[in-house]
C-alpha cells in the first residue's frame, strides 16, 4: 500500500508541475479503516455520528470502520472513545423509548 500511495502521490505532484519530489518516512497512519465511515449525509457515509447505520434500522457499528480516515496516529483509543460515547447514546435512547 505504501509504495502504491507514494507512487501515485509522485505522479499527482508531477502532473501539477513539481520539479522534484521527495519521499519521506511514512508515519503510522496505515491502518485500514473507513469502510463504514460516519457522515450526517447518507450519500457520503454508512452511519451517523453515533455509528448507527443510515440504511439498516437499529444496526450500530462499534469499530474502527466508522472513522473516515486512519489519521496520523494509532486508532485504538479513538475507537474506544467513540464506542463509549455510542453506548451512552444507546442508553439514553432506550431510556427515552426511542430504541
Ligand atoms: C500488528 C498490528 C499492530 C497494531 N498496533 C496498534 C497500536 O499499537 N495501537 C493502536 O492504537 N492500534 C494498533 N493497531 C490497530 C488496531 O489493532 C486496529 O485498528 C483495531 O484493532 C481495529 O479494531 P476493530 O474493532 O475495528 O477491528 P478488529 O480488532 O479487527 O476486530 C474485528 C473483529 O471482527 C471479527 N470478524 C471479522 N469478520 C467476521 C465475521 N464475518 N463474523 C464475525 N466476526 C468477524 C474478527 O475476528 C475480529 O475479532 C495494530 C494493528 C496491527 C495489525
Amino acid at each position: 500500500m505504501i509504495p502504491h500511495a507514494t507512487g501515485r502521490g509522485r505522479k499527482i505532484y508531477e502532473a501539477v508541475g513539481a520539479k522534484r519530489t521527495v519521499v519521506s518516512a511514512v508515519p503510522p497512519s496505515t491502518h485500514q479503516m473507513g469502510t463504514a465511515r460516519m457522515s450526517h449525509d447518507p450519500g457520503q457515509g454508512v452511519t451517523n455520528a453515533y455509528g448507527r447505520a443510515h440504511e439498516v434500522p437499529n444496526l450500530f457499528i462499534s469499530d474502527g470502520s466508522v472513522q473516515t480516515t486512519a489519521g496520523a496516529a494509532n486508532p485504538t483509543l479513538t475507537i474506544v472513545a467513540l464506542v463509549l460515547r455510542q453506548a451512552d447514546h444507546i442508553g439514553r435512547e432506550v431510556a427515552a423509548g426511542r430504541l
